[in-house]
This record gives structure tokens, C-alpha cells and sequence, in this order.
């Protein structure tokens, strides 16, 4: 702990600022957004999202509503490098569980969805795993990052229309060890759903390789 006056030195020279309003933050707290911002950000008031039937993901949570401050902060967290972002997002989604007893200890392990190497080589981290990492640590739940990988390097699917979206994550993803998703319950973790393609394409590469049941769990989800 620095001395009160060199403290405030330092905050002059390295200030804190909300990410989203650049408002001064005290950086004793070490907090990212200022209240005011935090507060704009919306808990999803349904929890459990009615899954369209034919999916193979069983259950899927999604924390906040995919509204303006979750955009501009989800942009900032995968296309300016803001990894240290994934804290707060990682205490919304804990806040969020806990909050409607969402039963994440039940799953046998965690598990990001990947980033196609050359987008991890160019981003140089993948977001998913930032947040499935700390669910991980928080809830004690095997964490597995390599048990997918991405096969495709598949087009943005916000470009993308409804029934494209679905086509476009067609044998997306491939088992890197096939034995290690065997009987076991796996809870997926992604920044946003939007159609849930991705996060079933995934799951069905699980269930095919013999998974007991895939769940999901994401930061954000449009509204
Ligand atoms: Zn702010």
C-alpha cells in the first residue's frame, strides 16, 4: 500500500477512468466502470432461456442483457485488449448464479468456446476463457480449454441472417481428445448468445462424442 500523498501522485500520473464514460475513478477501489455506468448495465430478468426444441443444448443462463454498455464493453473486451474487463464480467455472471441459485456445481467441468488458432494468434487471448477461468476458479469446476477446437474459421455471425447463422457453424468444432468429454456434464461458456448456434454446434460435437449433457452459460444475450 502506497503512502496516502504518493497515492495520490500516483492517480494523477496513472489515473482510472470508467471505461465506458471516462469518468475519474479512484483507483483504490480498482474498479472499471463508475457507478452510474454499472448500473446501466441490465441482469436478464429470465434466467433460463426457452430453448427452441431439436437442440441438443440441454439449459442455457445468460447473465446481462446484450443492451449499449454491454456492446461497447464486449467490444472493448475482445477488440482493444481489455482482458482485465473479464473481472468484471466474471463478478456480474457469480452475482448473477448465485442470485437464482443456478445449479453451475452440477456440471463435471467448464469448458470456453475456442477461438479458431489464427483469431487467438492475432487477438492473442481468447474472451471465453478469460470468463470460463474465473467461473472455474470461483466455483471449484474442472476447467478444460483445449477440449474443443475451432475447425472453421467461420464468418462473423453478425453479418449473418437467422437460418445462415445455423449453416454457417456446421461441423464447427472438432473434439481434440474424443475420450475426454465421456459421460461427463459439460456447462459451455461464451461472451454472447444470440441464436445459440455456436454454443450448439459445440454441443453437439460433445454429445457425439459421447457427453453426458451440455449446458451454457454467457455474459450477455440480445434482447
Ligand atoms: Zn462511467
Amino acid at each position: 500500500m502506497l503512502p496516502a500523498f504518493l497515492q495520490g501522485a500516483f492517480e494523477l500520473f496513472f489515473p482510472d477512468n470508467c471505461l465506458l464514460c471516462r469518468e475519474f475513478l479512484n483507483s483504490r477501489h480498482r474498479r472499471q466502470l463508475c457507478a452510474a455506468c454499472l448500473e446501466s448495465l441490465e441482469f436478464n430478468p429470465r434466467p433460463l432461456r426457452p430453448l427452441p426444441s431439436g437442440l441438443t443444448l440441454t439449459q442455457a443462463w445468460s447473465a446481462c442483457l446484450y443492451n449499449e454498455p454491454a456492446q461497447k464493453l464486449l467490444h472493448a473486451f475482445k477488440y482493444s485488449s481489455k482482458t482485465s474487463l473479464s473481472k468484471t464480467f466474471v463478478a456480474l455472471m457469480i452475482d448473477f448464479i448465485d442470485r437464482h441459485h443456478i445449479p453451475v456445481r452440477e456440471f463435471d467441468l467448464i469448458v470456453p468456446i475456442p477461438l479458431h488458432p489464427a483469431r487467438l494468434r492475432e487477438r492473442g487471448y481468447n474472451q471465453s476463457a478469460l470468463l470460463s477461468k474465473g467461473l472455474s476458479r470461483h466455483y471449484g469446476i474442472p476447467h478444460t480449454e483445449n477440449l474443443l477446437t475451432r475447425r472453421k474459421m467461420t464468418r462473423s455471425q453478425t453479418e449473418l441472417g437467422a437460418k445462415q447463422r445455423w449453416t454457417n457453424m456446421e461441423g464447427a468444432f472438432k473434439m481434440k481428445n474424443s475420450t475426454d468429454a465421456k459421460a461427463k456434464s459439460v456447462v459451455l461458456v461464451d461472451d454472447l448468445y444470440t441464436t445459440g448456434a455456436t454454443l450448439n454446434a459445440a454441443a453437439q460435437t460433445l454429445m457425439t462424442a459421447g457427453a453426458a449433457r451440455v449446458g451454457a452459460l454467457t455474459f450477455s444475450i440480445t434482447v
